[in-house]
């Protein structure tokens, strides 16, 4: 019997690779589909002799080959993660980023029009810009500046959120949308300037630990697991269907708080070092996550402590 195919477009990132993971550990077949511009083979390199994993080395904002559009034919599932996600990483590939998410976007859920597929599309709370309500509920309109360095991000993520509603409401496609608040976990990129994987390999080396600003800037950060869980429910559950979701941990902290959080686990003599904020880098993020937990019972499990052990016991290992 043929097995479930799922696709998932940049599978080879950081939660791609955990996403593919579970999804083979549930006897589901796997086609990851990643151009490498921000992910790493060493991501899916544990999965490559599985006979379910299939490495499409692709495009999303470009057609595809013959090759692939008949391992693609038949898809069940759609993930389209495919997006540099670091503030780094997209100010590097602003261009790229903003195709990823609306050409790319469009792309794929012609993918899933033409295969009936279910699809889930990767948002992020950076649809709310510099947030003016606190914490974040989805049905926040968001407060973006639409030129600023960050847009090739945010506004590629609410045109592809656009998207996915337009073939929600004309096409009937039976989407949803995530709207991702800030994630952890092994596999990081060590290199992409994000706060965990700077304070972790930082406090790690001895090196000072860049605070930028004050620290008073807060983020709420949820393991990697327990976003795949939340992945899995909304792909699943009926309810979600042409749905938007929130999908994070609503613990806040300080950036400041985080800092001396992560030289106490690794018992790490840096010193904390403050250095110039960013332009337009939001002042609060916190999830309010009471829909998905009404509606889908989904919630957090891993505590802030639990995840970075294993976060940090990664970057000990690289
Ligand atoms: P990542 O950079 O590790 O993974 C993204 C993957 O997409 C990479 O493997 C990259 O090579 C691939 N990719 C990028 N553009 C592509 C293209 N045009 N065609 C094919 N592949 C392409 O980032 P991540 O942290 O794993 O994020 C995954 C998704 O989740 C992204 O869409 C991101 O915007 C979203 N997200 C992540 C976070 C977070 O905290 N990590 C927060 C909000 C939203
Ligand atoms: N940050 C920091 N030092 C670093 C990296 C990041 O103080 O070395 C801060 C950054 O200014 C922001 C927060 O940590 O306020 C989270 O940054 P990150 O790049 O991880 O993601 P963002 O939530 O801004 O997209």
């Amino acid at each position: 019997m043929s097995k479930v195919k799922c696709l998932i477009a940049g599978g080879a990132g950081f939660i791609g690779s955990h996403l593919c993971e579970t999804l083979l550990a549930q006897d589901l077949e796997v086609i990851c589909l990643d151009n490498f511009i921000t992910g790493n083979r060493k991501n899916v390199e544990p999965m490559i002799n599985n006979p379910l994993f299939h490495l499409v080395e692709g495009d999303v904002t470009k057609p595809l080959d013959k090759t692939s559009q008949s391992l693609i034919s038949g898809v069940q599932f759609i993930y389209h993660l495919a997006s540099p996600a670091s503030p780094g990483q997209y100010q590097k590939y602003p261009a790229e980023t903003l195709l990823a998410n609306s050409l790319g976007t469009f792309n794929l859920l012609e993918i899933a029009k033409a295969n009936g597929a279910k699809f889930l599309y990767a948002s992020s709370s950076e649809v709310y810009g510099n947030p003016q309500q606190h914490p974040q509920r989805e049905s926040y309109w968001g407060n973006v500046n639409p030129i600023g360095v960050r847009s090739c991000y945010d506004e590629g993520k609410r045109f592809g959120e656009a998207m996915v509603m337009a073939y929600v409401r004309k096409d009937d496609l039976d989407a949803r949308i995530v709207r991702i608040f800030n994630t952890y976990g092994p596999r990081m990129d060590k290199d992409d300037g994000r706060v965990v994987s700077n304070f972790t390999v930082q406090a790690l080396s001895g090196m000072p630990i860049t605070v930028y600003g004050d620290g008073s800037q807060t983020r709420s950060f949820c393991y990697v697991d327990d976003l795949v869980s939340g992945f899995l429910i909304l792909m699943e559950n009926e309810k979600a269907r042409g749905e938007v979701f929130n999908l994070g941990n609503p613990e806040e902290h300080t950036i400041l708080e985080f800092a001396k959080f992560i030289k106490q686990l690794t018992e790490s003599s840096s010193e904390i070092k403050f250095t110039d904020l960013p332009e337009d880098d939001p002042t609060r993020r916190q999830p309010d996550i009471t829909r998905i937990k009404q509606i889908l019972g989904w919630m957090p499990k891993v505590s802030l402590e639990e995840g970075l052990k294993q976060t940090i016991a990664y970057f000990r290992s690289l």
